[in-house]
């Protein structure tokens, strides 16, 4: 008989057991809830890890993708397509970048800026090839994404990782001027900390490091695969932040649930990418890129961009209301509607986030002690009303 436990031992059997997973397996979704097999209603605040940026109900994205299908749904990078030569030219516009470059997801995206601070590094900067991230970050999982990410328990099964890569500590520029010399090609960063707890970058501290980058000849790299694309009420948190890095890069939230990751360059570093220098087989496809030409007209008006950070604010002060009310929560941070709220020690995070999963909220946890709420930028004020009764229900 087919049910929800037997379909989860069937994937259990035949599939990797990479994940912890929940035990349910969905099949719809609409007005920002996930709809399980037997037809249970979960109220979504984590949005497919930050992915699905439109929610479950824009019509106007759903008509798109099928009319793309119709038209065509693959071709090769080997010749143009039309959605890739509008998506392209949007990005373009809406990041204010020369160029942008369209891959499959975040690592994609990050192995692929890492790609070209080496090939600029060892052509144009005399063989440079160091590398400096920081501690306590996430890049994503292939061998070039893991190796600059700051976290032991990611790196130490797969070590030796790609060799000249130094941590530096976030938001401590000693750290970062104590690493640099003249083998130094790229430094990569996120502008906040997502997966190591919602952690944002002090504006001194980044600007400081545009200044250092921008006189030592070091390619400044801004992930913002979990925070750009209206997460934080502005497209990029680096207008937030007043830096603007030689090269973002980006994915969740950019194709609406579509995977698609960007790199944007300046000339100055994209130029380094020449034929057959990178390529991938997916990325720009066309039934991707007209995802991503679709949800980049929708979230970069002035209008959506208020609406999020109405909706921020809206949270926020609620969520400092729970804070001043419950001596278990220790601090709210983030920006826009990526949203980390630390615990004291004696409260474990994992329990909160069960427990929120038992009474039908989804929520995720991020770093030490931190939950996360990253719900749709469709989100109504209604919804977070839902999501935090049923916190405070959890937190008491
Ligand atoms: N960079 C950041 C900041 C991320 O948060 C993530 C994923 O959580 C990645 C990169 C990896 O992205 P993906 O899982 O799409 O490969």
């Amino acid at each position: 008989m087919i049910n929800m436990k037997n379909m989860i031992d069937l994937c259990e059997k035949h599939g990797f057991n990479n994940y912890s997973r929940f035990p349910v397996v969905w099949s719809s979704a609409d007005h920002g809830h996930m709809v399980d097999v037997d037809g249970n209603r979960y109220l979504d605040f984590m949005a497919g890890i930050a992915v699905n940026s439109l929610g479950y109900d824009d019509e106007g994205f759903k008509t798109a993708l099928k009319d793309q299908i119709d038209n065509i749904i693959h071709c090769s990078n080997l010749y143009y397509n039309l959605p890739q030569v509008k998506a392209t030219e949007l990005l373009s516009a809406v990041s204010g970048y020369d160029k942008a470059f369209f891959c499959n997801s975040g690592t994609e995206a990050n192995e692929g800026a890492l790609k070209l601070a080496r090939i600029f590094g060892k052509k144009h900067k005399n063989g440079a090839t160091k590398i400096i991230a920081f501690n306590n970050s996430f890049h994503g999982r292939s061998m070039g994404a893991l190796s600059v990410t700051g976290q032991p328990k990611y790196q130490q099964d797969f070590t030796p990782l790609i060799p000249d890569i130094l941590f530096a500590d976030y938001n401590d520029i000693n750290s970062v001027k104590k690493l640099i010399d003249d083998k130094v090609c790229a430094l990569i960063m996120e502008p906040i900390q997502g997966e190591g707890g919602i952690i944002t970058a002090e504006a001194e501290f980044v600007r400081e490091l545009r200044t250092i980058c921008t006189n030592e000849k070091i390619m400044l790299i801004f992930d913002e695969v979990q925070t750009g694309i209206a997460r934080s009420g502005k497209m990029f948190v680096f207008e937030k932040l007043g830096v603007k890095p030689d090269v973002l890069t980006l994915a969740k939230g950019l194709g609406g649930g579509v995977p698609v990751g960007a790199i944007c360059a300046t000339e100055e570093f994209a130029k380094y990418f020449t034929p057959s220098t990178h390529g991938t087989t997916f990325g720009a496809n066309p039934l991707a890129t007209r995802a991503a030409e679709y949800v980049l007209s929708k979230v970069s008006t002035e209008e959506f961009l208020q609406s999020v950070e109405e909706k921020s604010e809206y949270i926020f002060t609620k969520l400092n209301g729970l804070k001043n009310k419950f001596s278990s929560i220790k601090s709210i941070r983030g920006m826009g509607l990526l949203i980390g709220v630390e615990l004291i020690e004696s409260v474990p995070t994992a329990e909160i986030v069960k427990k929120a999963f038992e009474n039908k909220l989804l929520i995720l946890s991020a770093g030490h002690n931190t939950l996360r709420f990253a719900p749709s930028l469709s989100v109504t004020k209604e919804q977070i009303d839902q999501a935090l009764d049923i916190f405070e229900k959890i937190i008491k």
